[in-house]
């Protein structure tokens, strides 16, 4: 049996935060394979301005290139609309019947799970695999979550990485320097494509 990882999120832009959370999940559970899947449009900031998801899918696929156990799926973005986690879920369950599916997520989103769209369907489906994701305290959020979370979440000792996209995308427009946050060929497409140099 396959064991793959879902690892969905905006990706605006991917960074070595969730790099090193998708290889230290990729290793604690033995996965075969980590399905990176960029959001059309997340459900929780539908007021929030996006790049192009083309060019979010390019740098996913130049981060994760030289890696043979990380993929990428356009399902998300193909599908369009909001993108809900079930239903990208549901459609791997058909296209992979025979594989175990894992959920990959920070500490942040693990605190928000119960919230998601069908969150307890979802919960049955997948084995969630959270990282630590400073400033979030993972011991607060794991005492805060029901029981029917923490029953299907694994908790990966990864290196605490305080990266985010927002941070990213600030330095960018502040002019500042973003080398070692996210790979060289990410930091070679922001330039050329003059992403995030306006305020938003
Ligand atoms: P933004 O700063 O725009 O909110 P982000 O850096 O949180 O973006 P997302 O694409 O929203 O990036 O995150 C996708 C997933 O990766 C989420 O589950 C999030 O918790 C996780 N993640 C992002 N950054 C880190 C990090 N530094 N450490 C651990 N997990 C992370």
């Amino acid at each position: 049996m396959k064991r793959i990882g879902l690892f969905g999120g905006t990706f605006d832009p991917i960074h070595y935060g969730h790099l090193r959370l998708a290889e230290e999940a990729r290793e604690f559970a033995q996965l075969d394979r980590v399905l990176f899947v960029p959001a059309a449009r997340s459900p929780f900031r539908l007021e929030e301005p996006l790049t192009e998801a083309e060019h979010r899918l390019a740098m996913v696929r130049l981060a994760i290139a030289s890696n043979s156990a990380f993929a990428v799926s356009e399902m998300e973005i193909q599908r369009g609309g909001i993108s809900y986690t079930i239903e990208t879920v549901e459609a791997l369950q058909g296209e992979y019947s025979d594989a175990e599916l894992f959920l990959i997520l920070g500490a942040d989103s693990l605190q928000g799970f119960p919230q998601w769209y069908q969150a307890e369907r979802l919960a049955q489906k997948v084995t969630l695999l959270a990282g630590v994701r400073p400033p979030y305290d993972e011991k607060s959020v794991w005492q805060a979550l029901p029981d029917w979370v923490r029953q299907r979440t694994l908790l990966v000792p990864m290196t605490p990485l305080a990266i985010s996209a927002s941070a990213i995308r600030q330095k960018v427009r502040a002019g500042h320097s973003i080398r070692y946050l996210t790979p060289d060929d990410v930091i070679e497409y922001i330039r050329e494509n003059h992403l995030y140099t306006e305020p938003r």
